[in-house]
């Protein structure tokens, strides 16, 4: 009897990884998934406090695509060990903060160290050539096979006949004939397979998998490496980066102030963390401080979150500053005029 093989699948919940370890199960391969939680991810809690992303699902997209495919989904905490693939890329950063090509080593890697621990054969991907302009280019695939380890290890089967033999096309594990040709950035040849696999509920590609490659949050990653003069982070600074209007009127200090209710709610779980303040004269958002909090720090802060509320057009709003340790005190300031607000304070 012929062993089957097993192979574990990057699974990132968009589509072509549905689809690239769908392919594979069609061969008699067992799959399994691996996801890697960096931090970063634009899924889970942002759909669910933004009104905006109101209609996306609030579901975890790489546990629903292995529900889909009838998968075990292995989860990864890989948050600490990300820090130096986004702190000292070697291949440098795409069109913002997203070193898309040493991320994929990395994951490819990860995956590598996971199948001989695992005793499984070989690494799924769904990248396509041509689909991003950083890390799934013809130059740079080969690099991410090479840099991992992985080698022949890692089959792409949505491309794979652009693509050399790999070790499991080589053995016969999958056939080459039933593997794929796409390339460009066209989505078309994977909507036209999705269709026939019968997926229909699938996330929809936004240009990227993480929070790195959006340029507001990249603007704002930078501040807080600026300010800090240190380029690190810890999970709370890069989770507070997703919510909030970031407003950072000195070198020494920001407010991130609310813009809706889910936010608000969002952020009091900081109120531990960080100062807090609240209008308590007039409805409005909740904000945080984060740097030095000296009292004129607190009254300028005060003054920029009373804009924000409704009493912005008055001459005097009452706010409570909350310390910490939760105690608490009421300051009343006039909200600042619209133009005291300086464009550049807005990350
Ligand atoms: S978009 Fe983010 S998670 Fe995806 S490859 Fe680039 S850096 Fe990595």
């Amino acid at each position: 009897m012929t062993q089957r093989r097993k192979a574990v699948a990057l699974i990132s919940g968009g589509l072509d990884s549905l689809l690239a370890a769908r392919v594979v199960q069609e061969h008699g391969v067992h799959v399994e998934g691996i996801n890697f939680y960096t931090g970063f991810c634009v899924e889970g809690h942002t759909h669910a406090i933004r009104k905006k992303d109101k209609a996306k699902p609030k579901r975890n997209n790489s546990l629903w695509v292995a529900e889909q495919l009838g998968i075990k989904l292995h989860i990864v905490d890989i948050i600490e060990e990300y820090k130096q693939v986004l702190l000292n890329p070697q291949h440098g950063y795409g069109a913002n903060l997203n070193p898309c090509l040493d991320c994929k080593i990395f994951m490819v890697k990860k995956a590598h160290e996971w199948i001989l621990e695992n005793g499984f054969d070989f690494i799924i991907t769904g990248e396509v050539i041509g689909q991003r302009p950083m890390s799934q280019r013809k130059d740079t695939m080969p690099v991410i096979a090479r840099d991992s380890g992985a080698n022949d290890l890692l089959l792409r089967p949505l491309c794979a006949k652009n693509l050399p033999q790999t070790l499991p096309e080589r053995e016969g594990w999958v056939d080459r004939e039933g593997l794929y040709d796409f390339s460009g950035r066209t989505r078309k040849p994977q909507m036209a397979l999705a269709e026939r696999f019968g997926f229909e509920d699938y996330a929809q590609p936004a240009g990227g998998c993480c929070f790195l490659t959006d340029a507001q949050y990249s603007v704002k990653l930078a501040d807080l490496w600026q300010a800090r003069d240190d380029k690190n982070y810890e999970i709370d600074d890069i989770m507070l980066l997703k919510v909030g209007r970031h407003v950072r009127p000195s070198p020494t200090f920001k407010v991130i102030i609310s813009r809706e209710e889910g936010e608000g709610n969002f952020m009091q779980g900081y109120r531990n963390q960080y100062v807090s303040l609240r209008t308590t004269s007039h409805p409005g958002p909740l904000a945080l401080i984060d740097g030095e909090v000296s009292e004129q720090n607190l009254v300028l802060a005060a003054r920029i979150l009373a804009r924000y509320s409704k009493g912005k057009s008055m001459d005097s709003v009452e706010v409570e500053i909350r310390e910490m340790d939760t105690n608490t005190r009421c300051i009343n300031v006039a909200p600042l005029d619209p133009h005291e607000i300086k464009p550049e304070w807005i990350l």
